[in-house]
């Protein structure tokens, strides 16, 4: 079996899809490269390791040791770096040569840890890993007894995306075992888009492993395109790895004569003299843009015979287009003439409110006089925007002229306070142009690598889709798994008041009466007059390679809710944490907030196996453990035997024989990889193992390719729902939800996606914050992993960009010390004139750690400033909503 089938049936087997199509021209494929290891030089060793991080590149570091410690790291260099034939070079960046500093780093986590002072004084006594597991394992029986399982939690962590941790891992496995824990939905990456396409193309688009993929074309595809829009995807910036997806965008863009249109407030690296336009775009403000593209599409093709074919397409595909096809299908769903999921929501679809009158200002959108001066023109968005009408106009028609527009947005416009509508918006224009499903287009979304698949799940998951250790999506006792699930950006919240909260006042699923895939007793519509509470605080957290206190919104409001201690442990309506384990590498700011501390080791320290989107890399330990830390796999067996649980599924096996058998089924298994090298020769150095590419995928070739018949989407219309029914019901009973009622008048809701202002937006009253501010990845962390690496603090400068206009405004130059301040505390940071932001507009770099002096964030921490409120749909986290102001330090 091929290695990309092999990939495919094994993200099948685990309930995920794999792309969606593959085209007949695909790149030669390339022969398996097995690395050597070059010659040492006198006295030192080589072994292979993984940058682990969450940039998911995953590059192969080979690890460079004299006298048991690390000398360097180098990157990989094989290969001819061959683009068309898939043998490149797989290099690390910066951060991944720089491991070396996080190994021996001053913050390095070397014994277990219980703390002695308040939580978060950093006051912490040694403690042996034994007492350690006695006492986490009392805590988590006794939080089961007086609370339930509901009320224990594995909190959000990515930070060591390696074969036994995160979603995945023993930990998910144990807590199963001993009746489950409350899980999270939606996080903190895609919250927004995934409910976004799941309204707008079907809960089946919303398929690729872990959810990083919507149903999109490969990066790859674009080669065949003639004109690429993009709202804000930066490759460039966001993979920086030598053989992943930057270089991917790089070479296709260079090899190809198209023209890249970019819009985004920053000009990013990814545009650095490729692009043809930027578009420095107002945070927030896409909405309006994209309104005044769809109003000019709509209009030529209501009065331009040209468009005729591309209309056709998309009053075929897109529900809610028109008012004349909204009563058709509301009138059909009454009289049973057309009998699907939209059924229950007949009474609230309202045809007067389609697409085209809302863009064009007519029959309910008219103004008063009948006319049509409420239309979405463009000379209406560009005061809005920032850009201006004449540019508006042409990008429309150059989308309507191009041969194969391909059209793709990051992720961090959705990570704002209407981050659902605007991604439905940017779902839809590729539908509205006939460019979707087809060679050189795409859906909308984020791209997908043109690599060896979905990422690192597969080689992993070959093992423990063993029965006997069945790890994955911790299904080991579906029977008695919690199946309640808060929103991710409610778990701080969740601690204090989570005993109340419920399906409709916060969004919590599962329960007896919401509306989940697990559970559908009632018809939505009828949730309204029944509620159930979730019942219980969260009293228990375990945290392993996460820094949540550090990347959830508003640290301030953070600190405060783990700060509480109750009275007493097992009180399920009483605030406040009964014990919080956190398990890394590193004293981060969110292991200072701890009250047991494990020291983890690095990936330099441990056997492994991750296949990457170009890689395969078996990692051999070039050295051993730091300290006492220990891997937390061995943690999770130690907790077992406290538990009870001896030998849980583990079979006795340790961390390094474990991965052996990962190995062998990755090699040998049912749905094994004979092609993979064995360990035989690799024993004391691992290796590197280059994948083929896999062919560029067309996103939803499939849903399309019958683009003359009938669509055939997993929507409940099996259209593009662009009127959404069931969002046209929640939108209408909103009242009893407290997300959406904070904001405001305008809502957040509505049957078909549309600009609405928000709190802290540019329209929005500037209570004296007057820029808006956005954060985005940085060079120099991979979140907030890295951060202590004091090169890349000094090579990746961490300063606010301002634009000089209004640096000249506010007295401000370059290397200047500000405050930046919103409402909900204050951070230090260095200025940065430059004209690569736009005016009104200020951005930092995420992933700072926060260090608290005097009631200011010298670390300069964006969450710092952020809100903790989610968004009225997804129940996401709008960190790119935030206003703030500047002043000199
Ligand atoms: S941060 Fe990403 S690109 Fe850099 S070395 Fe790590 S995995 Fe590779």
């Amino acid at each position: 079996m091929k290695r990309r089938d092999f990939l495919k049936v094994s993200a099948a087997s685990a309930a995920v899809a794999t792309v969606t199509g593959c085209s007949s021209d695909s790149a030669e494929p390339a022969e398996p490269i097995e690395q050597p290891i070059t010659d040492p030089i006198a006295g030192e060793s080589h072994a292979w390791a993984q940058c682990q991080s969450n940039c998911w590149a995953w590059c192969p570091l080979k690890v460079i040791t004299k006298d048991g410690k690390i000398i360097r790291i180098e990157p990989h260099t094989e290969g001819d770096d061959n683009f068309n034939t898939g043998r490149i070079h797989n290099k690390a960046c910066a951060k991944g040569l720089m491991l070396k500093e996080l190994v021996y780093s001053p913050e390095r986590l070397t014994k277990p840890l219980k703390r002695t002072g308040p939580r978060g004084s950093g006051q912490f006594k040694e403690i042996s890993w034994e007492q350690a597991a006695s006492e986490v394992a009392q805590s988590i029986r006794s939080t089961i007894d007086t609370c339930g399982n509901r009320a224990l939690m594995l909190g959000n962590g990515s930070g060591s995306a390696h074969s036994s941790y995160p979603i995945m891992g023993p930990h998910v496995r144990l807590l199963n075992m001993l009746g489950g824990f409350q899980k999270t939905y939606g996080y903190y990456s895609a919250s927004m888009k995934e409910q976004a396409i799941s309204y707008t193309f079907g809960e089946g688009t919303k398929n690729f492993a872990y959810g990083q993929g919507t149903g999109s074309s490969s990066v790859t595809e674009m080669k065949h395109s003639d004109y690429v829009l993009s709202f804000g995807y930066n490759p460039v910036e966001m993979f920086m790895t030598g053989g992943g997806e930057g270089h991917h965008f790089i070479q296709t863009l260079e090899k190809n004569d198209l023209k890249f249109v970019y819009i985004d407030p920053r000009y990013t690296d990814t545009c650095l003299g490729r692009e043809d336009d930027w578009l420095g775009i107002r945070p927030m403000t896409d909405g309006a843009f994209i309104e005044a593209l769809f109003h000019e599409i709509l209009t030529e093709y209501y009065i331009n015979e040209a468009f005729d074919d591309n209309r056709e397409f998309a009053e075929r595909f897109i529900l809610g287009l028109t008012k004349e096809a909204l009563t058709q299908y509301r009138d059909d769903l009454k009289t049973g003439k057309i009998v699907d999921g939209n059924k229950e929501y007949a009474d609230w679809i309202y045809p007067e409110e389609n697409l085209k009158d809302y863009i064009l200002g007519l029959g309910k959108f008219a103004d008063e006089n009948g006319g049509n001066s409420n239309a979405k023109t463009p000379e209406k968005a560009a005061p809005i925007c920032g850009i201006s009408a004449d540019k508006i106009r042409q990008v429309a028609q150059d989308l309507l002229t191009a041969r194969a527009p391909f059209i793709c947005a990051g992720q961090g416009i959705q990570r704002s306070a209407q981050g659902e509508q605007v991604m439905r918006m940017i779902y839809t224009l590729p539908v509205l142009l006939n460019a979707i499903g087809r060679r050189g287009t795409n859906n909308g979304d984020l791209p997908m690598v043109a690599a060896a698949g979905p990422g690192a799940a597969p080689v992993p998951m070959a093992a423990w889709s063993d029965p006997t250790f069945p790890g994955f999506l911790g299904g080991t006792a579906p029977a008695t798994v919690i199946q309640a699930k808060i929103p991710t950006y409610k778990t701080f919240e969740a601690m204090e008041r989570g005993f109340e909260m419920t399906y409709r006042s916060d969004g919590v699923k599962g329960l007896k009466y919401g509306v989940t895939p697990f559970n559908s007793e009632l018809p939505e519509s009828e949730v309204n007059i029944k509620d159930e509470t979730y019942g219980t605080n969260i009293k228990f957290l375990m945290t392993i390679a996460g820094n949540t206190v550090n990347q959830h919104g508003d640290i301030n409001e953070v600190k405060r809710i783990l700060s509480i201690e109750p009275s007493s442990a097992g009180q399920a309506e009483e605030p406040g944490l009964d014990m919080h384990v956190v398990i890394d590498t590193q004293m981060t700011p969110t292991a200072q907030w701890a009250d047991i501390v494990l020291p983890d080791t690095t990936w330099t320290e441990r056997w492994d196996l991750i296949a990457s989107d170009n890689a395969t890399v078996l990692t051999v330990p070039s050295i051993e453990p730091i300290g006492d830390s220990k891997p937390m796999f061995e943690f999770m067996v130690m907790l077992a035997d406290n538990l009870g649980l001896s030998g849980f599924a583990t079979k006795g096996r340790t961390q390094e024989e474990l991965t052996k058998s990962f190995l062998d089924e990755a090699i040998n298994g049912m749905l094994g990889d004979p092609e993979l090298p064995p360990l035989e020769g690799h024993e004391k150095t691992g290796y590197v193992y280059i994948h083929s590419f896999d062919e560029p995928a067309i996103g939803m070739e499939k849903e399309f390719n019958g683009r003359n018949g009938a669509p055939a989407l997993s929507t409940p219309s099996k259209m593009v729902e662009t009127y959404s029914p069931r969002l046209a019901w929640i939108a209408s009973n909103d009242g009893w939800d407290k997300d959406i009622q904070a904001y405001g008048e305008t809502g957040g809701l509505s049957a078909i996606p549309k600009y609405v202002p928000t709190w802290e937006s540019f329209e929005s009253d500037d209570e004296g914050y007057p820029l808006q501010m956005v954060s985005y990845h940085t060079k120099g962390r991979a979140h907030s992993t890295f951060h202590n690496c004091p090169t890349l603090r000094k090579v990746y400068e961490d300063a606010i960009w301002i634009n000089p206009y209004d640096a000249n405004n506010l007295g401000i130059i370059s290397g200047e010390m500000l405050d930046v301040t919103s409402k909900r505390g204050t951070l230090q940071v260095p200025a940065k004139v430059t004209p690569r932001i736009a005016m009104g507009v200020v951005a930092l770099g995420q992933g700072a750690w926060n260090k608290l002096q005097n009631g200011k964030d010298i670390g300069g921490c964006a969450n710092t400033l952020t809100r903790q409120q989610t968004t009225p749909l997804a129940k996401g986290n709008p960190m790119n909503t935030v206003r703030v102001r500047i002043t000199q330090a």
